[in-house]
């Protein structure tokens, strides 16, 4: 039996089918007694949906065996992600940790100590983190953009800053903040330390966004973290993050493709049943093309995500290719939502539908872990060679 037309692994087949069931099955349950104006899901509903999935043995499917989490390789993750996505919300994800997030990619470089200290727990206990990188200065460009300072001073470094947009940090127990230790060596300066929540001198506030689960900003004023909190080396915070660019674009590939995917069943549903003047929407051919259009785009955008998952795997460079994915299934996915709430008409307007909570949640993947413009950027730039920085 094939998925998605394609004859994938069995395992990976029944693991896709089986998210896909709890998904239907304990989240839209949920979700239907919950008011549709509602901005997410309640707490106690979460815990318990992630209790239940932990159960069902969902749980950081991303995280690598050794330490606990369920060591999917970049295809298997971004063809679950997909399943994971087909709700109405973003938080809940089966297959993911707390609050939909799994441990801070750049943690699993990190020291014996660190791992025990914090992936191991984050992963057995649930923990939630967050990962500052953005400031108001700018995230496209954080490497110019980050004024976050941290100075050494004997065993200890001390932290100023302000960071914007660090999702999850109202909950975590922690987070990995990026930070400036060399003031003079743009990408290079810059290191990534853990920061617990409760440290003082950092304060938390939320920002309201379009998306259902809001966002939040940091203030760092004379934040003292112990030297054994930097990850990694001095300096290496961007490379630590390498991994977690392309893992990250491709997950928000693959959600677009799950909610994109959702809006046309919706749609369909509707076609085959809504009469205006007489006849069926099914048979007009405005609707029929649009749902041709959402097939086609869907289906690229499909194959430009597991090829890059596929070339990530394969161990080859994928950062270009993850941009595309990233870039085009974002753009479709908010393109196909559009369309399909069109042919729903008003009912593609209520709040009891979901096609509105994918709307606002695709207008925000067109910006957030890069945006589109940035992605096109970093496509262009390895066409270009050095010509696109004017050398
Ligand atoms: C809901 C939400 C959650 C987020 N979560 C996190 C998080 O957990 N951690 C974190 O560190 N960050 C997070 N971010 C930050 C996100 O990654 C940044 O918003 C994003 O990278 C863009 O940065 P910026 O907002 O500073 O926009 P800017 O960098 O100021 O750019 C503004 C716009 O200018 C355009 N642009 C920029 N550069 C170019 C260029 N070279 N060529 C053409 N156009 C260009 C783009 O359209 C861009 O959208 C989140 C943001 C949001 C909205």
């Amino acid at each position: 039996m094939t998925f998605q037309g394609f004859d994938l692994p069995s395992e990976l087949r029944m693991l896709a089918d089986t998210i896909s069931e709890f998904v239907r099955e304990e989240i839209w349950p949920v979700e239907a007694r919950t008011p549709g104006h509602a901005r997410g899901i309640a707490p106690d509903d979460i815990e318990q949906l992630q209790k239940k999935a932990r159960d069902a043995g969902f749980w950081c499917l991303e995280a690598p065996e050794r330490f606990g989490g369920g060591g999917l390789s970049v295809f298997e993750s971004v063809v679950v992600s997909e399943q994971m996505a087909k709700h109405r919300y973003s938080i809940p994800r089966p297959g993911s940790g707390a609050f939909g997030l799994e441990p801070p990619v750049a943690l699993y470089h990190g020291s014996p100590t660190q791992i025990e200290q914090y992936v191991l727990p984050t992963i057995e206990n649930a923990w939630s983190a967050f990962i500052a990188i953005s400031e108001p200065t700018g995230g496209s460009d954080p490497a110019r953009a980050i004024r976050t300072t941290a100075i050494r001073e004997g065993d200890t470094y001390r932290l100023n800053g302000h960071k914007m947009w660090a999702s999850g940090a109202d909950h975590a127990r922690y987070g990995v903040v990026y930070a400036r230790t060399d003031r003079e060596n743009g990408r290079s300066g810059i290191s990534a330390f853990i920061v617990d929540s409760d440290t003082p001198g950092m304060t938390v506030d939320p920002i309201a966004v379009l998306r259902d689960h809001w966002t939040t900003e940091l203030t760092l004023d004379d934040v003292i973290v112990p030297v054994e909190n930097l990850i990694g080396e001095a300096g290496q915070g961007f490379a630590l993050a390498q991994e977690f660019f392309v893992r990250g674009r491709l997950r928000y590939a693959a959600q677009a493709l799950g909610v994109a995917e959702e809006a046309v069943r919706h749609a369909l549903e509707w076609a085959r049943t809504r009469e205006t003047f007489g006849a069926l929407l099914a048979t007009r051919q405005a609707v029929q093309f649009a749902l041709a259009d959402a097939r086609v785009e869907i289906d690229a955008a499909r194959y430009l995500t597991w090829d890059a998952a596929w070339t990530a795997d394969q161990g080859g460079d994928a950062r270009t290719k993850a941009s595309a994915a990233k870039l085009y299934a974002t753009e479709v996915g908010f393109k196909v939502v559009d369309a399909m709430m069109q042919i729903l008409g008003g009912m593609g307007m209520t709040c009891e539908l979901p096609l509105e909570h994918w709307f606002r949640g695709l207008r925000v993947s067109r910006v957030v872990e890069g945006p589109s413009e940035i992605q096109r950027y970093l496509i262009a730039r390895e066409m270009l060679g050095s010509a696109a920085l004017g050398r």
